[in-house]
C-alpha cells in the first residue's frame, strides 16, 4: 500500500492471551506478534504501544494540514513569475 511506504505502517496493538499482536490498520497485511510471560504483561504492552502510536500520529497531523497551503503558495508564486 502506497501510504504505508510513504508514512510507515499504521499499527494497532492488542493482546491475545499472553501474546502481544499488532497489525496494520490499513489492511496491507503487515503484522507480527511477541510472547510475554503473562497475559497482564501482554495487555500492558499492547496499551502502551497503542497509545504511543496514536500520540505519534498527533504530532504528524499538523504537518499534513499545512501541506495544501504550501502547495497553493507555490502555485501562486509560479504564476506571478511567468
Ligand atoms: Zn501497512
Amino acid at each position: 500500500m502506497l501510504r504505508c511506504r510513504l508514512l510507515g505502517h499504521r499499527y494497532r496493538f492488542f493482546s491475545v492471551g499472553n501474546s502481544l499482536e499488532w497489525r496494520c490498520a490499513r489492511g496491507c497485511g503487515a503484522e507480527g506478534s511477541k510472547k510475554y510471560a503473562s497475559a497482564q504483561d501482554a495487555d500492558r504492552y499492547a496499551r502502551a504501544f497503542d497509545l504511543e502510536d496514536r500520540a505519534d500520529l498527533g504530532r504528524r497531523a499538523p504537518l499534513v494540514g499545512l501541506f495544501p497551503l504550501r502547495l497553493w503558495r507555490a502555485l501562486r508564486s509560479r504564476r506571478q513569475q511567468s
